[in-house]
């Protein structure tokens, strides 16, 4: 049977976006699943979230909230609002939980496509791709013909060709070949492109098709659980503007 992937990343521990786009995944057509990081944080259910993706049982590789979690990383240099959520979500999960977390790989590469949350440029230094240049280094160090990540939180392609590395807007693509390309799975559960809507990506190996998925769910939903307990304000309040 011909595969078709669900790429999907930054969960951000929301629940109700992630039951809604493994939903729509399964409708689909689905047939395997891979993560690219940031299960938890932000969110208030990271427990849930950690049980469905390992359940799941898909190649999930580490984010930067998922290393701060199951680190001993000092919180100092952090904004109050992200540190007093690693700490919250510290004392959620069990210690299995966080050594999962903990040995998750910084890359995975399956079936010619490499998965990594931030850059295959230094990936553990979790770096932002935002433009061309940051995409260029990616490049540079991207192996494989096809590589997706997540991390800004805003869906995007970077293709790289012989006139150079291009970015081009989200939109349902057939991939040529003989050229690179670095796709941003945007957010399932905290999108930041101005657009509220969980995001995924389902990948068609045999037609070499990319098609963004944006979805619909119960906002006020993740917003009640996250101030139930007691998190910021602000991080209920950004998920109805996607921001
Ligand atoms: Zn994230």
């Amino acid at each position: 049977m011909a595969k078709r992937f669900a790429i999907l990343g930054d969960i951000h521990a929301n629940i109700d976006a992630l039951v809604t786009v493994l939903e729509d995944a399964q409708a689909q057509g689905v047939t395997d699943y891979l993560c690219t990081g940031d299960v938890v944080g932000y969110g208030a259910c990271p427990h849930e979230c950690m049980e469905i993706i390992r359940e799941i049982g898909c190649p999930v590789v580490k984010g930067n909230h998922d290393h701060y979690v199951s680190s001993v990383q000092n919180l100092s240099d952090f904004n109050p609002n992200a540190a007093a959520v690693v700490e919250w979500t510290r004392g959620q999960l069990t210690e299995d939980e966080l050594a999962w977390l903990h040995d998750l790989p910084y890359q995975v590469v399956t079936m010619g496509m490499t998965i990594v949350h931030s850059t295959n440029d230094r990936p553990e230094t979790f770096g932002y791709v935002f433009d061309n240049l940051q995409a260029e280094a990616n490049f540079i160090n991207q192996k494989t013909p096809l590589s997706f990540h997540g991390h800004t939180h805003c869906p995007m392609i970077y293709e790289q060709s012989m006139n150079g590395v291009f970015r081009i807007d989200p939109q349902d693509m057939k991939l040529p070949p003989g050229r690179k390309y670095f796709i941003n799975v945007g957010s399932v559960g905290q999108p930041r492109d101005g657009d509220p809507r969980a995001a995924y990506v389902i990948y068609d190996v045999a037609t070499r098709t990319v098609t963004f998925r944006r979805l619909d769910y119960d906002i006020a939903s993740a917003q009640a659980r996250i101030r139930y307990a007691g998190l910021p304000e602000r991080l209920a309040e950004r998920l109805q503007y996607g921001q």
